[in-house]
């Protein structure tokens, strides 16, 4: 065995199933339950200072309030920024074929923006405060991708 083979590292290659379970905790729940079963989009609003955040989250980041009155938000919204995915990182992961947009989206009542994928969508004419709405699976199984994409508002 030669120096260099001697001390190179030793690779194994396999792969690993990992079984699990995630509780969402009382506010996602919530909000991907009304996702799926009503296609409704929740938010949380803060008693102290009316921020909504959309996705629900328990503290407020402003006056650092409790969090736990839910409200409905628009299926609608503003571009706040946006991305185009131009290369392949990992085909199992990647939820569209290249090239695609994600962005940034505030909806209407919401205070936040959140990240989602674009879709039916010219890439070349996205453009922030561009208005779009959601467009929801048929088969919704409660997960953020029961919304398939959010596309340019039809007129
Ligand atoms: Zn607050």
């Amino acid at each position: 065995m030669s120096g260099k083979e001697a001390t190179a590292p030793y690779i194994v290659q396999g792969r690993l199933y990992v079984p699990y379970f995630n509780y969402y905790g009382a506010l996602a729940s919530e909000f991907y339950r009304q996702l799926r079963d009503s296609k409704k989009i929740m938010g949380v609003k803060c008693p102290s200072c009316d921020k909504v955040y959309m996705p629900p989250r328990s503290v407020c980041a402003v006056c650092f309030g409790n969090l736990n009155q839910l409200v409905e938000v628009s299926t609608q919204g503003a571009v706040l920024t946006y991305t185009v995915i131009h290369y392949t990182y990992s085909p199992s992961y990647q939820p569209a074929t290249i090239p695609y947009a994600y962005g940034i989206i505030q909806l209407d009542g919401a205070d936040t923006g959140f990240c989602h994928l674009l879709g039916e969508v010219d890439l070349d004419r996205l453009s922030i405060g561009m208005r779009v709405e959601a467009v929801f699976k048929d088969q919704r199984e409660g997960n953020i991708l029961d919304i398939k994409y959010f596309r340019p508002v039809q007129k």
